[in-house]
């Protein structure tokens, strides 16, 4: 039986995202493990989709319920959070204002025009931008933005950065670990390793629960994207014990049950390395799979890397979530001008 059935849920998605086997990167990595993806950057026709909607299908009730007009949330400039909330708000008819902060040390000449934040201003979002830098926590100016609806007779309805702390943010995730588990039935055998990537950490924590009650919660390895890394466990920590206590689990995650890897997030969050890089090309060169420099580009090095030095056994069945997140490739142009 499903953790989630007492939950309600707001689709805005296609459903069960396809699982993926990427023979090619497979074999471009040694041909020793099968590297398959499962394709969360496919989720919807909502604006490119992506990761945060699997959370927001789960919290839209909770607004709609509270009465709220107006969405109101956090990121960075080139933030697909913005965007999916953005694209929430114009699906359901409310409002919405999502402050934009100097998150990255970036400086492509259309950094704060094209890709996540365009679509942002597109769907008709009050996009506000400020110069504080990055922090996965609560801010003064996300503060001072729902005051601003307040004040204007408005009904805001707050959802925190990437939807993370946010009292339901974590039961998306959980359903992706039944989705897999349901199937891994119809393909006939079980993924070893998940990897994902992890910033604000509602994703790899909602993994972390559905995974547990399956017995496979240190199966997920979250790559660190945030170089941030005490403040992204504490927050998965906190993430894991909440969603646990909300979905009645029936028992603590034990720390070694939260994995995360910290060795590829240099040289800071938003800024890809040439290894970053690197990883990006050879997904795109391989399986026409697009990653970004935040993110999935991150989380693709760090698969790439663990593969190579043998971190996984050999015949290892591995899937990557990948979460979406292309649109901000956009804002880094300068890097791929010549591919
Ligand atoms: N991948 C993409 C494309 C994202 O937009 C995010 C959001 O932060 C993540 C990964 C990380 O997920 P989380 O913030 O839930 O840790």
């Amino acid at each position: 039986m499903s953790l989630l059935q007492k939950f309600e849920r707001y689709s805005l998605t296609f459903g069960p995202t396809p699982i993926e086997y990427l023979p090619r990167l497979s074999s471009a990595l040694g041909g020793k493990v099968k590297i398959f993806a499962k394709r969360d950057d496919c989720n919807s026709g909502l604006a490119m989709g992506g990761n945060k909607l699997r959370k927001l299908e789960y919290i839209v009730p909770d607004a709609i319920a509270a009465g709220a007009d107006t969405l109101v949330s956090i990121g960075g400039v080139q933030s697909n959070h913005t965007r999916m909330v953005a694209a929430t708000a114009a699906k359901i008819g409310m409002k919405c204002v999502v402050v934009q902060e100097k998150w990255v040390s970036h400086h492509d000449a259309a950094y704060d025009r094209v890709g996540n934040i365009l679509m942002t201003r597109l769907m008709g979002a009050d996009s506000r931008l400020v110069d504080a830098g990055f922090d996965i926590g609560v801010r003064q100016s996300w503060e001072d933005a729902i005051a601003s609806v307040t004040d204007a007779g408005g009904k805001p309805y707050a959802i925190p950065a990437g939807a993370s702390e946010h009292k339901y943010g974590g039961l998306g995730y959980v359903g992706f670990a039944e989705e897999v588990a349901e199937q891994e039935d119809a393909l006939g055998f079980r993924f070893d390793y998940i990897i994902t990537c992890v910033v604000t950490g509602s994703t790899q924590a909602g993994m972390i629960v559905g995974f547990a009650a399956q017995g496979r919660a240190e199966r997920v390895i979250g790559i660190d994207a945030s170089g941030t890394l005490e403040q992204t466990r504490a927050q998965v920590r906190r993430i894991v014990d909440h969603t646990a206590t909300l979905v009645e689990l029936g028992r603590t995650v034990r720390e070694d049950e939260i994995v995360i890897n910290p060795d590829y997030a240099y040289p800071a969050y938003g800024v890809p390395s040439d290894e970053t890089n690197a990883a990006i090309r050879l997904a795109a060169r391989t399986e026409a799979m697009i990653t970004d420099p935040v993110y999935e580009g991150k989380s693709m090095q760090g698969l790439i890397a663990l593969t190579r030095e043998g971190f996984f056994p050999e015949n290892s069945r591995i899937l990557y979530a990948h979460l979406g997140g292309a649109p901000a490739i956009n804002g880094y142009s300068s890097y791929y001008k010549d591919g």
